[in-house]
């Protein structure tokens, strides 16, 4: 049992004196150190949180009055979220002990408001996997079987906040590298709109997929992440300048909702048949309690993997071809000239599924393909973006599992890619689409007692809504 479950609970406790910054530092340092075999961290910034937690105290003493939204709030970095004067690196070789020379602005907006970050966390090479399997830094094990995945990409982001290290995770979503490792571990994931928070400081993959998002214990701490991240950046482009939302979350007992669920997603051959169940006696629940769940026809489904792994090699093989040996982090050591520098640098940098995506990107993208494959897959975009918001023109929310399965044990799916990229079945068309998207736990696997997560994708921009539902039907369990 995590020994605090929230920042209001923590905030709480500062202010009566139950407990002091430093000490909740202490005991998020000892859970590292008691977790390390998992292997969620690749670094810990040990006296920095600590400093940072007596100013806090400091100011808790002196001026509590000055004290901003996140006071007392420990938070972990995905390990490809720049932080001035810290190593990041994205779990590759490739950028081995470079230094982020500025911060990015979800980070500077925590900072200014009080959080404190404790170290960067494991993660699969680049974003790139579903499982943590592809991380330079080794496998990220699962709290409550390690023999098990935690999940991917931002495995040790979910694993940090599961094995109590830290109160929220900051972790990015291409394709549901949020939301399933969360909903592995039973936390809340979440993924804002693209163009919600900024995406300055964060290791592109496929830059129009990508977004900052949190992993928390509740949907109060996932607000405040949305509160103080959220908003116009002028170092992004891409970061909208509509209002910054202020979200509602009073339980309203009475409010009854219009749900969707897609046709071919419960009821698909892929599911396991738990995992089916449990998800099944969710809706029927909530129906009992007056909401509306109705199956909409979707016949896109079996299109949303091949189009999403068509645009997101096409410019994860753009992003990355400036990790070339001379730029940043590692240079083959062997190296003689211009061009076996970027080769050797690369081969030896990149993991095999990196490469693989580079190569598969490059294919997609060359002359005699590019209309076979990526303005295809455009379209399929096109097509799923106006099918779903017309759906949710006409309901308030969609309703759909996380995963098909639960985590799986380590090298099941290593063996057979399609396996491998089918999983994120539930997770990619958020990002096709732009639109934010929120898991929960619902409950666990009767086989293996491993958690199983329900997610609601909501309409474009409307995190206020989509969270204010999730929060009043997260209460039907
Ligand atoms: N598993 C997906 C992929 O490998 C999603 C990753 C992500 O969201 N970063 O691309």
């Amino acid at each position: 049992m995590p020994k605090f479950k929230s920042l209001s609970d923590i905030q709480t406790a500062l202010r009566t004196g139950v407990t002091t910054c430093r000490a909740l530092v202490e005991h998020y340092l000892e859970q590292i150190a008691a977790t390390q075999t998992l292997n969620a961290y690749v670094e810990v910034w040990a006296d920095e949180a600590r400093q940072r937690a007596d100013d806090t105290d400091r100011q808790l003493r002196d001026n509590p009055g000055q004290l901003g939204r996140l006071f007392g709030c420990v938070v972990s970095l995905k390990d490809n979220i720049c932080y001035e004067g810290h190593t990041v690196t994205a779990g590759a070789k490739v950028l081995e002990g470079f230094r982020s020379p500025y911060s990015s602005t979800v980070v500077e907006r925590m900072i200014a408001e009080g959080a404190i970050m404790i170290g960067r966390t494991n993660c699969d090479q680049f974003g790139m996997g579903s499982s943590n399997e592809n991380s330079a830094y080794g496998p990220v094990r699962h709290p409550l079987d390690p023999e098990r995945v935690s999940g991917g990409s931002s495995g040790g982001a979910a694993v940090s906040v599961l094995a109590d290290t830290c109160l929220m995770a900051l972790g990015s979503d291409t394709g549901g590298s949020i939301r399933q490792p969360a909903g592995f571990c039973g936390l809340w994931g979440f993924k804002p709109s693209y163009g919600r928070v900024s995406r300055h400081g964060l290791i592109a993959y496929g830059s129009s997929f990508d977004q900052i998002g949190c992993i928390t214990h509740n949907p109060d701490d996932v607000a405040l992440f949305l509160e103080v991240c959220a908003g116009a950046d002028q170092f992004d482009s891409t970061a909208t300048d509509r209002p910054v939302p202020t979200v509602d979350l009073t339980l309203q007992p009475t409010q009854q909702y219009r749900i969707a669920y897609l046709a071919n997603t419960i009821d698909n051959p892929g599911i396991d048949p738990v995992v089916k169940t449990v998800t099944q006696h969710y809706l029927a629940q909530l129906q009992e309690q007056g909401h509306t769940l109705e199956e909409v026809a979707f016949d896109l489904i079996d299109y949303v993997i091949p189009a999403y792994y068509v645009l997101t090699t096409a410019e994860a093989s753009s992003n990355l071809s400036r990790f070339d040996g001379m730029r940043y982090g590692y240079r083959a050591p062997q190296a003689t000239d211009i061009e076996s520098v970027y080769l050797q640098s690369r081969s030896e940098g990149f993991t095999p599924e990196v490469k693989k995506r580079i190569l598969l990107g490059a294919f997609v993208l060359s002359s005699g393909y590019y209309d076979a494959y990526y303005t295809k897959a455009q379209q399929v975009r096109r097509m799923l973006r106006d099918r779903i918001a017309a759906i949710l023109g006409e309901y308030d929310a969609i309703i759909l599992p996380v995963a098909p399965g639960v985590a799986w044990r380590f090298g099941e799916k290593s063996a057979d890619p399609t396996a491998m990229y089918l999983s994120d079945i539930y997770t990619v068309s958020a990002n096709l689409c732009g639109i934010p998207a929120v898991t929960y736990p619902i409950g666990q696997h009767s086989d293996n007692n491993m958690p199983i997560g329900i997610q609601l994708m909501g309409r474009m921009y409307d995190e206020a809504a989509l969270l204010s539902l999730a929060n009043n039907i997260s209460h039907a369990i």
